[in-house]
Parts: C-alpha cells; sequence; structure tokens
C-alpha cells in the first residue's frame, strides 16, 4: 500500500515537472503539484496569526482588506475569462493586517495575504496597497514558491531528480531509493508551503510578479501609474542603515521601475477599459498617525537554517 502511494505521488509529481506559469507563458520547474500544499498553507497562515496581533477593526485593516477584495474579482474574472479558472480551485482568500514595525507584505501559496503595518505609510493610499497586494498575490498566482522550492530540490538532489524527470519506474526501484524519493517529498512538501514569503524571489518571479500584479491593480479600477511612484518610495529607504524586510525579498532598483514604467501603456489601456466596468476604485489614504511605531515586531515564522543554503540563493535584482 504505502508503495503504491509513493508510486501514485511520485507519477503525479513526473506529470507536473514542467509547467506554464498562466498569462506570461513562461515554462517553469514543478515538482509539486501546488493543490497538495494548500492544507499546509494554511495550516502555516493560521499559526501566523494565532501569534500575532491581528486587527480586526480600524481604516488600515478595512483598507487592505477592501483593496484584497478588489484584487481578487479582478484575478477571478481574468483567470476565467481566459481559461485559467482551475487554477484558483481550492483557493481560500483571506487579507489580514498584522499590527507590526515591518515593512513588508505576503501571500501564501492559496491565496492568503498579510500586510504588517509597517509597510502602509510607504503605500500612502489605497492604490498603493494595491501595488504590494498585486504582486503579492501574483506570486501565488503564478506558484512561485513550489517553484523555488522545486528549483531547490533540483539542485541538491540533481541525480534523484533527474531520475525522475527521465521517468525512471518507481516500481522498480530499490526500497532505499524509494525511501529516499517519499523522503525528500515528505520534507519538501511543508517547507514549500513557507518559502512563498521567506526567500528571496528570483529575477524572473519578480519581474513576472509585477507585470501580472500592474495588469491586476489596472483590471481593478487602480491607476497603474502609482505603481512605478510605489517602488521609487521604497528604494528610497534602501539606503538606510536597516533596510526593509521587504526589500530583502523585492529588491528595488532603477531597473524594476523601467520596466514597470515600460508596461505602463498595456495597463492604462486595461485601465480605461475596466473604469466603465468595475468603476474607479476608492483611493483613501493610510492614516500614518495610526500607525503604532512602538509595536513590537510580530511573530515571523521562519524555516530551518538548513533550508536558506538549500539551493534557493540570493538573486540581485
Ligand atoms: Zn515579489
Amino acid at each position: 500500500m504505502k508503495r503504491f502511494t509513493i508510486a501514485v505521488a511520485l507519477t503525479t509529481t513526473l506529470m507536473l515537472a514542467c509547467q506554464k506559469v498562466p498569462i506570461t507563458g513562461r515554462k517553469q520547474l514543478m515538482l509539486f503539484n501546488s493543490k497538495e500544499l494548500l492544507p499546509m498553507s494554511f495550516t502555516s497562515y493560521r499559526g501566523v496569526l494565532d501569534t500575532s496581533r491581528v486587527l480586526k477593526a480600524g481604516t488600515q485593516a478595512q483598507l487592505v482588506r477592501r483593496v484584497g477584495l478588489r484584487i481578487q474579482k479582478s484575478v477571478e474574472n481574468y483567470m476565467i475569462a481566459n481559461g485559467y479558472g482551475k487554477l484558483l480551485d481550492g483557493f481560500q482568500w483571506e487579507f489580514n493586517t498584522i499590527e507590526s514595525r515591518m515593512v513588508n507584505a505576503w501571500c501564501m501559496p492559496g491565496g492568503k495575504v498579510v500586510f504588517y503595518t509597517g509597510i502602509l505609510p510607504i503605500c500612502e493610499d489605497e492604490a498603493g496597497i494595491a501595488v504590494v497586494m498585486g504582486h503579492e498575490v501574483s506570486h501565488a498566482i503564478a506558484s512561485h514558491g513550489a517553484e523555488r522550492m522545486s528549483q531547490g530540490m533540483m539542485a541538491q538532489y540533481g541525480m534523484v531528480a533527474g531520475q525522475l524527470t527521465l521517468g525512471v519506474a518507481m516500481a522498480n526501484k530499490p526500497q532505499q531509493t524509494q525511501n529516499m524519493y517519499a523522503g525528500l517529498f515528505n520534507l519538501a512538501a511543508p517547507i514549500a508551503a513557507n518559502v512563498g514569503y521567506i526567500l528571496p524571489n528570483s529575477r524572473n518571479q519578480e519581474s513576472e510578479a509585477d507585470r501580472l500584479g500592474l495588469k491586476f491593480m489596472a483590471m481593478a479600477g487602480y491607476d497603474p501609474n502609482t505603481a512605478p511612484e510605489f517602488w521609487r518610495r521604497m528604494s528610497k529607504l534602501g539606503g538606510g542603515q536597516k533596510p526593509p524586510q521587504f526589500l530583502s525579498t523585492h529588491p528595488a532598483d532603477e531597473t524594476r521601475v523601467a520596466a514597470l514604467e515600460q508596461q505602463l501603456p498595456v495597463a492604462l489601456e486595461l485601465y480605461n477599459k475596466a473604469l466603465p466596468l468595475v468603476g474607479r476604485a476608492p483611493n483613501q489614504r493610510v492614516d500614518a498617525t495610526q500607525v503604532d511605531n512602538t509595536a513590537t515586531d510580530s511573530n515571523v515564522p521562519g524555516m530551518g537554517g538548513s533550508l536558506r543554503s538549500n539551493g534557493a540563493k540570493k538573486k540581485k535584482n
């Protein structure tokens, strides 16, 4: 029975070894079925909320949720209209705000978003929140966390993974090798649920999330001109003594801003088309006085140090 289960898991893995990112069409290595990661992602997310100061009410939480719901709608409409609706199966969207001076935001697989209050003054208003929201949600839509985990596995266990992609039948493998495969899968899957926001993103993934995020925010009725402005503000913070955490996973530089500016005409076209349908999104300013800078850092789930060196090399953008 166990052998059968392993064989099924590996056959599934094999079939998923390569897939295309929706919309951009980029081919990505995928050794996981992203849907299998969802329960682990949801448990992980619950764990973060349970050990953090989650804002239940107030302007900040309301704005994050309002922007999240609009972006969710534009993502869903777009995905369904373009035949990618199935990729959103199992998503359970949530948009929470945690009180912390940390300048960060992330989205776990399955649409589980967290904003820390520390990033809100840099967002300035709802359109700024939409820039970050669109970008983070795009990482989840494009399964970037699972992709990075797959790349890490491939690098670490190149030979094993190589055999896997060559289609070596599992049933014929010696027991020891079977155990190794099963061990790898069990080890890697829970971690993959976390890497979506902990490990640095690759340059490809960052620009892909920018590109998708710009479209999603425009389709939700937020002015895409806000995106380069936001990243310019963010990059200014990078020169300080302690650059914000967001910058360690999202390096902001002139290349990034220039790429976004280049994509603006297409995004503006989408924006103008969307306005009669969805209406201009409300754009309330984030009240900076509400941000409690004395708050201690909330719990941030980490990963074992061993994984950091597990093939996820930091790339400069
Ligand atoms: Zn990113």
